[in-house]
């Protein structure tokens, strides 16, 4: 999941540290979900369309996959604070410091688009056809 406030160069991991997530708290300002991989140019619209909005992103990850990431904060932290640490969701107590992002030395993902203008590009540059299909369909109609 690519992280809008890390770093670019990652901490070592220090597995006898007792709290690797000290001065962090990236993984609560956002939340990523799997989508379809995009296959007709309506998808690639689809696409377009999620990331023309405030704080939201697409990317596709080292395998494959394609995500929407939402950057918006947990309503439960608070000071960079997780105030619901006893009942807090699955999700967030099966999220390994070790594999994050502060950790890692490598991009989670393979393409990462914050906007139309990253999409677009990537469109033109990976997938010509469909960039075209793309943008014959967003031309104005003639009249
Ligand atoms: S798991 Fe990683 S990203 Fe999340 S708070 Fe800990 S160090 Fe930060
Ligand atoms: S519940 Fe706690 S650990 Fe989970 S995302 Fe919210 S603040 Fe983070």
């Amino acid at each position: 999941m690519p992280d809008p406030a890390l770093p670019s160069a990652p901490k070592a991991f220090n597995p006898r540290d007792p709290n690797p997530c000290a001065g962090c708290s990236n993984c609560c300002e956002y939340l990523a979900l799997e989508i379809d991989r995009p296959r007709t140019v309506r998808d690639f619209d689809h696409i377009l369309w999620y990331v023309l909005h405030k704080d939201v992103w697409v990317y596709i990850d080292d395998e494959g996959g394609w995500f929407i990431q939402f950057n918006t904060p947990c309503e439960k932290l608070v000071s960079r604070r997780c105030t619901y640490y006893g009942e807090r969701p699955a999700i967030c107590r099966d999220y390994a410091p070790r594999e994050c992002v502060r950790y890692v030395d490598q991009a989670a993902e393979k393409a990462l688009f914050k906007n139309e203008k990253d999409f677009l590009d990537y469109l033109k540059r990976k997938r010509p056809a469909m960039y075209r299909k793309l943008m014959s369909r967003l031309a104005p109609e003639a009249p």
